[in-house]
């Protein structure tokens, strides 16, 4: 496998190149996978990333089996995809973080190239990747300890013709809820960045809890498929449509205030009302040590699934609509 900058995997039209890409300035090194198809014919040029968090297994197959089956002889345009962005992370089954400076990628846009190595690898894929392109879309799922309702996400930035084409991102993926929102809640996302910059972008999450399933991936191959059909990409597949569709503007998240065992008494997709009890949490003989109540009114979309819990750790995010 050849390793080299993004720049030199340029294909010929109709051809596919792909290699281990050296983020700059890292040590050690970090190296991501990266896949160029070009199109016969010219079109719009989509990226796709996954693995972010490097234990959501549903995306990185997903986007790896989508390079591997488009037909560059039968595309428009060109797609840009990365299946594994935090390789560090894979290999040491790492949750939310890097190993190399502990931190969550996905809070470390628009990142620099001066900075950590996560502020490294979010630069590189900003600027070396995501800014030219027509479309950005990052796919995630819960992470080892999470479960969640497949939703979508994207970042509302005020500029009209970017959230419109946000939106049909969202609307093609054909996911059902969907958080349009100003994205103030997580700061450092490299969806709302990359909208930030100009480039339309969704967050797509499929799946849950480390687990490494064929439901999930296929639903991921084929939204992505929905979105490149729907940006003139594909001719002949015409995106699933937008179906039933549950829009909401932010996550309200609660978090714990003490650490020890988590004993949550609803479930994801569950509706909840401000107030109402949803669990809590004890310590290690079994003791109360506090009960934990909704945030907010709306459905549940994130549950942590972990006995174990940190003081100041999420617990469930509840989708609002205001
Ligand atoms: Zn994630």
């Amino acid at each position: 496998m050849s390793r080299v900058g993004v720049a030199q995997l340029a294909p010929a039209p109709g051809e596919t190149a792909r290699g281990m890409v050296r983020i700059p300035g890292v040590e050690p090194a970090w190296e991501v996978p990266v896949f160029v198809v070009r199109g016969r014919e010219p079109g719009p040029t989509l990226a796709v990333s996954a693995g972010v968090h490097a234990a959501e297994y549903p995306p990185i197959e997903a986007a790896t089996r989508l390079a591997r089956g488009l037909d560059p002889a039968r595309l428009l345009g060109t797609a840009i995809v990365i299946p594994l962005v935090n390789t560090p992370g894979f290999f040491t089954r790492s949750i939310y973080v890097n190993p190399i400076d502990g931190r969550n990628l996905n809070r470390a846009f628009p990142g620099s190239p001066e900075g950590s190595a996560s502020e490294r690898v979010a630069y590189f894929l900003l600027e070396q990747v995501i800014v030219g392109c027509d479309a950005y879309v990052d796919l995630h799922c819960g992470d080892m300890i999470e479960a969640l309702v497949p939703f979508a996400a994207y970042h509302l930035t005020g500029r009209e013709e970017v959230d419109r084409v946000s939106r049909g991102l969202s609307e093609a993926f054909g996911i059902e809820y969907v958080i349009a929102g100003r994205g103030v809640d997580l700061p450092g996302t490299g969806y709302a960045n990359a909208a930030l910059r100009g480039v339309p972008a969704l967050l797509a999450e499929v799946g849950q809890q480390g687990v490494y399933e064929q439901e999930s991936v296929e639903r991921l191959v084929q939204g992505v498929r929905g979105v490149m059909a729907w940006l003139g990409m594909l001719p002949g597949v015409r995106p699933s449509g937008p179906g039933p569709r549950r829009e909401f503007s932010r996550f309200s998240w609660l978090y714990a205030d003490v650490s020890g065992t988590y004993h949550p008494l609803v479930a994801v997709g569950e509706e909840v009302a401000e107030g109402q009890p949803v669990g809590e949490i004890r310590d290690l003989f079994g003791e109360r040590l506090c009960e934990l109540r909704a945030p907010a009114t709306g459905p549940v979309l994130f549950l942590v699934t972990s006995l174990a819990i940190n003081r100041g750790d999420p617990l469930l995010g509840v989708a609002v609509a205001e």
